[in-house]
């Protein structure tokens, strides 16, 4: 399904997917730059023991130009004459970081989860800077994909951010049907065991899955054990529409109800209510 069928389909997700096509609209009109490919030989050894490439000292990936586009970004959004709280809260934080020196590679530390700029929305730096670094790191993830040995990873973290999943995808015919879980992040895909949960440590008869009754393409997989669900698009094809996790935020609701817990990785904030 498209992303326009889909809108018709849950109206009550129109103001996130008008949010998401604003910011790409932005993002579009700054400069693209290119993250540098790694010699991926100077990789092996880190990626064999778990260490994503982005933290890999042996990769040295420089981040700096992506920090850049996302400054560009948040610039650009704060000076459109839009009005609406997506201009408010972007010129808020455009004002409020302008000042800081070293910004590109600031931000850059901020996305990979260094604590020391505290901006007052976390939520939109995070979003903003993500949507920016993932344009620019694409050509990395893609010679990633193309080089790394899937069966020598099987993390339940990014293999190229270290961000955990955002949602996860069953893809293929049996008897090859393979997991992936997708990163909300840096928009890498990457193999996992096909059971099991990617919370914890669980073993793979705890993973119960629900259906939801008129989205035949999607699921809520949920562990008794750490009481985690990840929302899963058993299908092919719509990848765009259907991992980009906003779409599906109803599922986070259902999923809310059943009194289970959202430990994916989010870029959307949702943040339901808390029972106290
Ligand atoms: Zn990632
Ligand atoms: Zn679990």
């Amino acid at each position: 399904m498209t992303r326009n069928p889909w809108l018709e389909a849950h109206a009550y997700l129109g103001p996130v997917a008008g949010l998401c096509a604003e910011v790409e609209r932005a993002a579009e009109g700054i400069e693209l730059l290119h993250a540098h490919i790694p010699d991926w030989d100077d990789y092996r050894v880190d990626f064999l023991a778990g260490v994503p490439l982005l933290s890999s000292a042996g990769a040295a990936v420089d981040l700096e130009p992506g920090g850049r586009m996302a400054a560009a970004l948040l610039e650009r959004l704060a000076s459109e004459s839009s009005s609406g709280s997506l201009a408010d809260e972007t010129r808020a934080l455009d004002a409020e970081l302008r000042l800081e020196p070293d910004l590109s590679r600031r931000i850059v530390d901020f996305l990979l989860g260094d604590d020391t700029l505290t901006p007052r929305v976390p939520g939109l730096l995070r979003y903003l800077g993500w949507t920016a670094m993932a344009r620019f790191l694409r050509p990395v993830v893609e010679g990633f994909a193309a080089w790394r040995d899937e069966e020598r990873w099987l993390r339940s973290y990014c293999p190229t951010c270290g961000s955990l999943p955002a949602m996860a995808q069953l893809a293929g015919a049996d008897p090859g049907r393979m997991r992936l879980l997708a990163c909300g992040c840096c928009g890498t895909r990457w193999q996992f065991k096909r059971t099991g949960c990617p919370f914890c440590e669980a073993d793979s008869q705890r993973l119960a899955s629900v259906t939801i009754q008129g989205e035949p393409g999607l699921r809520i997989d949920h562990c008794e054990s750490c009481g985690g669900y990840i929302k899963t698009y058993d299908g092919q094809g719509n990848e765009t529409l259907m991992l980009s996790d906003w779409s599906s935020l109803h599922l986070d609701l259902i999923a809310y109800d059943r009194g289970l817990k959202r430990l994916a990785a989010s870029l959307y904030e949702f943040e339901p209510a808390r029972h106290p």
